[in-house]
């Protein structure tokens, strides 16, 4: 019989506590999580991260979600501290909370293909100061005009 990845998920994989972080005995990829080898198709070496194999084997993934640790712990496989949600919530773009000025930041939204939180008053503020400088720019084209009128006697 030929050996499979899930021989290896099954062979390291000894569930814990239900409440606890189980971590994966075996291989971390760079990004921390827990995984196991799988050959593909053309017979090359592919890692899958054993949390999505945690969780396929109790439920199946909604349509269009990933999957997200509840718990933080990237090498953890506890089905419980894991959970499926939308895309966007797992970018980088959802953990902020706050813009660079320190606004509070709108629900992500979809911007040139990616979700993203775009801060709407410093969008504002930098429509204002466009204006502004335009605005001052204005003037002083207007008080240099005044400046050069020739004197009318
Ligand atoms: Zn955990
Ligand atoms: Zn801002």
């Amino acid at each position: 019989m030929v050996r499979d990845f899930m021989d290896d998920y099954f062979e390291l994989a000894k569930p814990g506590k239900k409440n606890e972080c189980w971590e994966w005995p075996g291989m971390i990829n760079k990004q921390g999580y827990g995984v196991v080898y799988r050959n593909d198709y053309f017979g090359d070496k592919r890692m899958i991260r054993v949390h999505w194999i945690a969780y396929l084997l109790v439920q199946a993934i909604p349509d269009g979600l990933v999957l997200t640790h509840t718990c933080n712990n990237k090498a953890c496989y506890n089905p419980n501290h894991i959970k499926a949600v939308e895309r966007y919530e797992t970018a980088w773009e959802s953990k902020k909370t706050h813009c660079v000025r320190g606004h509070l930041l709108p629900e992500p939204k979809m911007v040139g293909g990616r979700w993203r939180r775009v801060c709407e008053e410093c969008r504002r503020l930098r429509q204002r100061e466009a204006y502004k400088r335009n605005k001052d720019s204005e003037i002083e084209i207007i008080a240099n005009a005044i400046h050069n009128l020739p004197i009318e006697k």
